[in-house]
């Protein structure tokens, strides 16, 4: 068995998903063979995963960060390797042939372009990549051969619930949403909604933009662009439901009537463990599922006037090209004024609207016509360009 150990890499080691897949290569270590982590900037907190994980090499983003961890490392630690260039070469390791990609953003892409392009499995936690350049990373993937894994854990339903039938036989992809904190509340209850309430997630802890995508429903919005590039359906065949348990992960339906579920407690491990796994499925160290636990999972429709967000995430599946880069590039910058205090609750999905209907649209975009429109995007939504 340890001459098969899977070679790793996992960006964004530090982050929530990192967490997870650090929990997850740890449950049994025979199997893998960890070869880089990376992360933005916490140093000292790598540096403790490499240790453990007894990673080749760990890479910092963040320069600063890096000086800073340089008195701390000792003989036998992993090799430290800076900025983005350092995390890039992480991929071009002897012996990797799985990519944990865990970085927040759009500033995955590169990291995301560059696993496929070296045809190692992308286990895609970013779903910015595909949202930004789903055909771009999938025409390089089908080149190479390489793998792509979602490591949401909706689309890591879906792949599951996909296998019980062919392609052609999808009718439907159902996209389960947990509502996030403000279900149930009107426009006029969240208007002056502050961070602290929109980071108090009912069901997942994640990261900070993630919890207030979800607050809005622009998540979704994001899940359903990616889920329409990753499984090449339309969005008219795809539809969101609100499921507050967040049990059932996300569904199948075929068009003999039957509808296939994918549930699970949430938690990040699971779709990780999967996508770090599959075509096998290994052990996981948790207790064992008990449905009574659960006896009461409960279903409703979207409160699509409320969190107008959804709708633009249908907006931009439909319209393809660089409409996913805009809707993603103003998200991020309205979250980040939000979370400043710069900025309404109402006001992100307000300015991702904007950005969405006044972009240089482009129908078929190369990767520097997608940078263009991610930084226009940037630059409308911090004050209009
Ligand atoms: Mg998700």
């Amino acid at each position: 068995m340890s001459t098969s150990r899977r070679g790793v890499v996992v960006l964004g080691a530090t982050g929530s998903v990192g967490t997870a897949a650090v929990d997850v290569l740890l449950e049994d270590p025979t199997r893998w063979r960890i070869r880089g982590l990376a992360a933005g900037r916490r140093g000292p907190e790598l540096l403790t995963l490499g240790r453990r994980l007894e990673a080749s090499v760990i890479a910092l983003v963040d320069e600063q960060a890096a000086e800073d961890l340089k008195p701390s490392l000792r003989a036998g630690d992993p090799e430290l390797r800076v900025g983005e260039e350092g995390l890039l070469s992480l991929l071009a390791l002897e012996g990797v042939d799985v990519v944990l990609q865990g970085i927040s953003g759009a500033a995955g892409l590169d990291a995301s372009l560059e696993t496929v392009r070296r045809g190692h499995r992308l286990a895609l936690a970013n779903k910015e990549s595909m949202v930004v350049a789903g055909p771009l990373i999938l025409e390089e993937a089908k080149r190479t051969g390489a793998e792509i894994l979602p490591v949401d854990s909706e689309h890591s339903a879906l792949y599951q619930c996909l296998h019980a039938g062919r392609a052609e036989e999808v009718r439907r992809l159902i996209l389960t949403a947990s509502g996030g904190p403000f279900r149930g509340r009107r426009a006029d209850q969240i208007r002056d909604a502050t961070p602290a309430d929109a980071l108090d997630h009912p069901t997942w802890s994640m990261g900070e933009r993630i919890t207030i995508d979800s607050a809005t429903l622009m998540n979704k919005a994001l899940e359903v662009i990616e889920a329409r590039w990753l499984f090449d359906v339309e969005p008219e065949r795809i539809d969101v439901v609100v499921h507050p348990q967040s049990i059932v992960h996300s569904m199948v339906e075929f068009v003999d009537g039957s509808v296939i579920a994918q549930m699970g407690p949430p938690d990040m491990r699971g779709p990780v463990r999967y996508a770090l796994s599959w075509p096998e499925r290994s052990p996981s160290t948790k207790p064992v599922f008990d449905v009574s636990d659960y006896a009461r999972l409960t279903f409703e429709a979207p409160d699509r006037e409320t969190f107008p967000a959804l709708d633009l995430g249908f907006e931009a599946a439909r319209r393809g090209g660089t409409a996913g880069a805009a809707l993603n590039a103003a998200d991020e910058v309205a979250v980040r004024r939000f979370l400043d205090g710069d900025l309404s609750f109402p006001d992100i999905t307000a300015l991702c609207s904007s950005a969405l209907a006044a972009h240089p649209f482009t129908p078929h975009p190369t990767l520097a016509d997608l940078e263009r429109v991610d930084a226009w995007a940037r630059c409308e939504a911090k004050t209009p360009c």
